[in-house]
């Protein structure tokens, strides 16, 4: 699909207003579109193409070289959707260059010399090269009307726009506009905003989703963290997955399924239980929360599970409970991901909270050295890969157990399909023999329903610059 393809009343159709919006200055002024090959940016110049087909909008992109892969997928649909060439800069020194240039000193909400050198300064320099006389530059910023306290890169030689906050536009009509163009890109699935993979604006459960989508990104990422002496050997890489233990492919394998889901009338887990039981125990053992998530739906057969993820860690309830609220929202608003709307995404996704003990000379629970330097203060990569890979081996060995409990009657049945899929549950317990976590304790979670007049806070974790 391209953009002269759209209906004639599409704007009408996405909910957009364009007489809310004034073009400034003149047409023949310079008027550009800085894209990140993010959400935003690239729903903002699909709309201004669409609102002013006679201006010649010039895209821009400066590359990190460090930036999420899919960004240059994006990037490319948005070129053939639009029918322009988006100029890309590339740097001399990407970021990691630049980190290793700067002494290996990363770069941190306090000194986010990152945005600075890769996306200011070639932006400027570049647009200085451009700017003629009597011609005024206007730059325009998707800074939505739901994140109206984000900042935007600002220039005395340029004039700033911010079309979204105009438009009323919020991230729910931003996702629409791609749903129905370019699409959602794919890693919003897991983060919120585009920018490098290892940008340490993003929350935990989005630094997890990396992990698992993008192993040689997190690894890479790692590889510049530093941990300090009493964190260097603290997180291992010490638990093998079930999957290549047991000689299983992924897919066979699922987390386990809570009673709740089966029978809504089963007892809720008691929560509070749970509480205070983080940390090392007296007996030799650690515990931590973990998160994940299903997606069900009854016409599935079985469980209804079609689909399933995990989210996250933390060693306190109140921890884990407040990351999978602010999930729960990015779930919500990223629903066409999975081909479902928002809807649809409130009927079947299903968020799960489970309480992990582990031996504690396997298993290492601690808070974070403040010595330590690492990409998001306080956790590190090593923790993440440690916590995720432990999280995942045991709740995969407890669903084993679960199903082996679950078709205990299989066995009288030999000719049955269930009692095929029995054997092989059997087969892979005996082949798993090294040490997993013991899931003490799961249960569904129900997650505080976003108020519509809230505003996302995505402050922390935006970065001004790079999500133009
Ligand atoms: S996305 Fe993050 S790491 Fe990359 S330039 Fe922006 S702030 Fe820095």
């Amino acid at each position: 699909m391209s953009l002269s393809q759209l209906p004639v009343d599409t704007l009408d159709q996405w909910g957009v207003d364009a007489s809310w919006f004034t073009l400034p200055g003149k047409p023949d002024d310079q008027h550009w579109i800085p894209v990140s090959g993010g959400a935003d940016s690239s729903a903002l110049a699909i709309l201004m193409h669409l609102m002013y087909p006679e201006v010649p909008f010039k895209l821009l992109f400066t590359d990190t070289l460090a930036e999420e892969p899919e960004i240059y997928t994006t990037l490319d649909k948005l070129e053939a959707f639009l029918g322009v060439q988006i100029i890309r800069l590339k740097p001399e020194l990407g970021l990691y260059e630049l980190i290793e240039k700067f002494g290996g000193y990363m770069p941190s909400a306090s000194s986010r010399y990152c945005t600075r050198e890769l996306k200011l300064r070639p932006w400027e320099a570049f647009l200085k090269g451009q700017m003629q006389q009597n011609q005024a530059v206007h730059t325009y910023v998707g800074v939505r009307a739901d994140e109206s306290s984000r900042l935007a890169f600002a220039h005395p030689l340029i004039e700033t726009h911010m079309p979204f906050l105009d438009l009323d536009l919020r991230r729910k009509e931003v996702y629409r506009v791609l749903a129905n163009t370019i699409g959602i890109p794919r890693s919003y699935d897991r983060r919120s905003r585009s920018g490098c993979s290892c940008c340490p604006f993003q929350r935990t459960t989005e630094l997890v989703g990396l992990y698992q989508a993008q192993p040689i990104e997190f690894k890479r990422g790692m590889r510049v963290e530093k941990p300090s002496a009493s964190d260097a050997d603290r997180f291992p890489a010490n638990a093998t997955s079930v999957a290549e233990e047991v000689g299983l492919t992924a897919n066979h394998l699922s987390f386990p399924i809570p009673a709740r889901l089966i029978d809504p009338d089963a007892s809720p887990s008691t929560w509070g239980r749970w509480q205070g039981r983080g940390g090392v125990s007296l007996f030799g053992t650690t515990g931590f929360f973990v998160a994940y998530e299903l997606l069900v739906h009854p016409g599935v057969g079985g469980d209804g599970v079609w689909w399933q993820n995990f989210v996250t860690f933390s060693t306190s309830l109140a921890g884990i409970k407040k990351q999978m609220d602010t999930f729960y929202l990015h779930r919500l608003s990223t629903a066409e991901l999975k081909g479902i709307d928002e809807d649809q995404m409130r009927e079947e996704l299903r968020l799960v909270i489970a309480f992990i003990e582990a031996p504690a000379d396997l298993v290492n629970t601690h808070k974070l050295s403040a010595e330590s330097f690492t990409w998001k203060p306080g956790v590190s990569f090593a923790q993440i890969r440690h916590l995720v890979d432990w999280g995942r081996r045991s709740l995969h060995a407890a669903w084993i157990k679960q199903e082996l409990a679950r078709t205990v009657d299989a066995e009288d049945h030999p000719l049955g399909w269930m009692y095929e899929h029995r054997q092989g549950l059997k087969a892979a317990l005996e082949k798993l023999n090294d040490v997993t976590g013991d899931v003490v304790s799961f249960d569904l979670y129900e997650p505080r329903e976003p108020d519509p007049e809230e505003e996302f806070d995505e402050t922390l974790i935006a970065c001004p610059m790079c999500s133009l």
